[in-house]
């Protein structure tokens, strides 16, 4: 029995969720689900974006489902602050090209190791009208750690590279010291080849020849953008899962937001929430049900049929959802 937070936050946030909860449910696994709120509509029913019962519901959990959150203006970001309360510092986004969709090239397999806990997304912005300033914190502590997990998931997946994503050239300092933890982590894996390059050369490679990267490690914003440019590569925000895993929780999540202007029409993709709870799956132990879960939408999308709207499609939400339970072996 798995005790799953679960924190489906606001706009499309919640309509896929329920669908990933109708997913698991058919799962030969025994879930208690306890939820949590957050986001707009839990900052309009509570005053606060991030109440304090849903931190500690997401920290007695085995894991933690995240659907999206809308921002609320002048107050903090919920998802930012949760995977902060949970320090599950690594952000691991898988970018996949599938079968049947529509990409530029259609041998891509890397993942994106993303810092979670610091870099630009410190929230800490300060100034007056004329000049703000945003603090951008880069420690050797973090640095390393992330390091670690990025070589650790590469043995983990049998590939070969770790790439590290920086802008040492502008940013000596932070960036000085982002890149030399990752060199010095690199000392303790020599089996595992290793390469740097300015986040603005890497824009560049992630579209001329991403089947070139197994692993890629960068700072938060850094991470944050290759991830949504690496979405685009394969099918969409609407393909692309993550997590987010420290070394005693772990968070899952869609890359996309709450997308405000597809929001209550039924419409959104599933797969990325769904490929998010796979990841789960295989953070719990269970990976013949997350291949099994993997399979079942890579079916689904290879047949073409049963889509939604942002594949050219025009399935509903559920109707692709029991598409992907009906292949579930
Ligand atoms: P937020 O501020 O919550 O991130 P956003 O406006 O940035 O909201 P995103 O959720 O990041 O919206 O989505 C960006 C675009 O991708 C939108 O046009 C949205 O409709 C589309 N999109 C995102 N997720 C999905 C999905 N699961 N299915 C279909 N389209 C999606
Ligand atoms: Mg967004």
């Amino acid at each position: 029995m798995y005790n799953l937070a679960i924190i489906s936050g606001d706009g499309i946030g919640q309509e896929v969720m329920s669908a990933c909860e109708y997913l698991l449910d058919k799962l030969d696994l025994e879930f208690s689900f306890e939820y949590g709120e957050a986001g707009f509509e839990c900052f309009n029913n509570n005053g606060t974006t991030l109440p304090e019962e849903t931190i500690r519901i997401a920290n007695k959990s085995d894991a933690v489902l995240f659907g999206a959150s809308t921002s609320t203006p002048g107050e903090p970001s919920p998802i930012i602050n949760l995977r902060k309360a949970l320090n599950v510092y690594a952000n691991i986004r898988p970018i996949k090209s599938y079968k049947g969709v529509n990409c530029i090239h259609d041998d891509i397999d890397f993942v994106i190791v993303r810092e979670n806990t610091e870099g630009l997304y410190s929230q800490n912005e300060y100034g007056d009208c004329d000049k703000m300033i945003a603090e951008r914190v880069i420690t050797r502590h973090a640095s390393e750690r992330i390091s670690k997990a990025a070589f650790n998931l590469c043995i983990k997946r049998g590939q070969s590279k770790v790439t590290c994503v920086h802008k040492s050239n502008v940013l000596k300092k932070t960036d000085g010291v982002f890149t030399e933890s990752f060199y010095k982590v690199a000392k303790d894996y020599p089996q595992i080849q290793t390469e740097d390059y300015y986040v603005d050369a890497m824009a560049m490679y992630l579209i001329t020849q991403p089947q070139n990267f197994d692993v890629i490690v960068s700072t938060n914003l850094f991470g944050d953008i290759l991830s949504d440019e690496s979405a685009g590569l394969v099918g969409g925000l609407g393909l692309a899962p993550s997590g987010n895993i420290g070394d005693h929780n772990g968070l899952f999540e869609p890359v996309h937001g709450s997308a405000p202007d597809i929001a209550g029409k039924n419409i959104a993709n599933p797969c990325s929430m769904i490929l998010s709870a796979a990841m789960m799956l295989d953070y719990l132990g269970e990976w013949e049900i997350s291949n099994n879960i993997r399979n079942s939408v890579e079916k689904v999308i290879a047949d073409c049929k049963i889509r939604t709207p942002d594949l050219g499609g025009d399935a509903s939400t559920m109707e692709v959802t029991k598409a992907i339970v009906k292949e579930l072996i």
